[in-house]
């Protein structure tokens, strides 16, 4: 047995005996072991302990914007760590990586969204995000406005809130632990809204959260005037629009911000993910004046939400290079480009292939959808992506697919940093692997 063999042997056994998985099959792991026991990245790729390397096609989890193996960051990261590792900033304490990136972020951000208060990922930022809209309405003079609508097929995370924002059923089915005070209503319907609005009374509603994109759901991108058209409802109602820019923030879809593609401003933006590349946890909830003005004007003692790391230096230091290198290699820019050019060359597998329907992009996140007959859209009975991906990951490509419901959907999110070449790569790879299942299925 090689030292690698002894290596991999060594380490699949102790990840099933004491590496319990996140969203992860728990029988399939005991069965198979972990997947792939990845050892290094570099650029778009990432290697596994074997020395088998692949193309990360969704920035592993839709948040490595800036790509792997950054050096820059391992030095901001060092740096900061030898000077001050971690300092609280609770009872107004504070520190000048905080304080930089927060004035960086309400820089960027649209409109006056100007005020930060930092988490460690995108399901602390929701369920903060939550709390400070509930805390808005209570102190002016209005506790009953409580309830927060969210949409069907949404992903807002895992928290106990996160997870009841979250409107796809099967996170909801494994679980009793679901909080009251969620509402869902239909996803691209503004209408669906306002109906949902006056049923359940505008005067009982704190807020109404939306992904500009919807990520897990499967990429699904609002029609033209969708947003808009929220943003008028919600100042109709009174009630606050929070924006989950998780995925879709620091130019996944081809802008900073996926709102400004629709020129609104909500009055809370969440964030995380690509604000630090994934290098380091790192979130954050933006807020508009006016609702900071409000917690300044009316808010009484002590605001009793916070967590340890909110505001971390060194976390905090890791997102403001990450942000320095996106604006310095105009990696938006990229996306934008890089998604056209992967989009098209995606929408060609369905003259190509038999089984492509539907490819919906916005910048660097998109969704193919595999279909028996693409001109009736009818699915097959067994769902195909699965099977691709597969084929793709032994080619040397990593893809995600969405399957719930009746999806069966192929979706991208790869670093900001792909280039033609790597495009291309990724683009001959899946297309090998969708006609190899294609063969076996028609
Ligand atoms: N919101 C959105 C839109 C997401 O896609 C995610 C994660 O994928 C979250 C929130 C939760 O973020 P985290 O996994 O960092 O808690």
């Amino acid at each position: 047995m090689s030292i690698n063999e002894t290596l991999t042997n060594e380490l699949v056994e102790l990840d099933k005996k004491h590496f319990i998985h996140p969203t992860s099959s728990i029988k399939e792991q005991q069965e198979n072991g972990p997947a792939i026991i990845f050892k290094e990245g570099k650029g778009v790729y990432l290697t596994d302990i074997e020395g088998k390397k692949y193309i990360e096609g969704m920035a592993s989890l839709w948040n490595v914007n800036v790509g792997y193996g950054r050096t820059e960051l391992a030095e901001a990261a060092k740096e900061q760590l030898e000077t001050l590792a971690f300092a609280s900033s609770f009872a107004t304490f504070s520190n000048e990586p905080a304080i930089r990136l927060a004035t960086k972020v309400a820089d960027m951000a649209p409109g006056d969204l100007n005020a930060v208060f930092f988490t460690s990922g995108g399901s602390e930022s929701n369920d903060t995000s939550y709390k400070l809209v509930r805390h808005y309405w209570k102190i002016k003079g209005q506790p009953n406005k409580t309830k927060i609508i969210s949409r069907e097929r949404a992903y807002h995370g895992v928290a106990v809130g996160s997870t009841s924002a979250t409107g796809i059923k099967d996170f909801h089915h494994m679980t009793t632990s679901l909080a009251t005070g969620f509402v869902h209503t239909e996803s691209f319907s503004p209408e669906a809204l306002r109906k949902t609005i006056e049923a359940e009374g505008a005067d009982t509603i704190a807020a109404f959260i939306a992904e500009p994109v919807q990520g897990a759901g499967g990429v699904n991108i609002p029609p033209d005037g969708y947003f808009q058209e929220i943003r008028k409802i919600c100042d109709e109602y009174n009630i606050l629009l929070i924006a989950d820019e998780v995925i879709t923030g620091f130019g996944r879809t081809g802008k900073m911000f996926a709102c400004e593609h629709w020129g609104i401003v909500p009055d809370v933006m969440l964030l995380a993910k690509g604000i630090s590349s994934g290098y380091i946890p790192l979130g954050a909830v933006v807020v508009r004046d006016h609702v900071h003005q409000d917690f300044i004007n009316l808010s009484e003692g002590t605001l009793l939400h916070g967590f340890t790391y909110s505001g971390h230096p060194t976390a905090c230091a890791v997102g403001l290079k990450n942000i320095e290198i996106l604006e310095r290699e105009n990696l938006v820019q990229n996306s934008k480009e890089m998604g056209a050019l992967l989009h098209e060359k995606l929408r060609a597998f369905q003259s190509e292939t038999n089984i492509v329907g539907e490819v919906r992009f916005l910048g660097l996140i998109g969704a193919l959808e595999i279909v028996k007959n693409q001109q009736t859209n009818e699915r097959f009975s067994e769902k195909l992506a699965p099977q691709i991906i597969t084929e793709a990951r032994k080619r040397g490509l990593i893809l995600r697919t969405v399957t719930f419901g009746d999806s069966d959907t192929i979706v991208f999110a790869p670093p900001l940093v792909i280039n033609e070449e790597e495009v291309n790569e990724l683009v001959s790879i899946l297309k090998a692997a969708i006609l190899e299942v294609q063969q076996a299925a028609l």
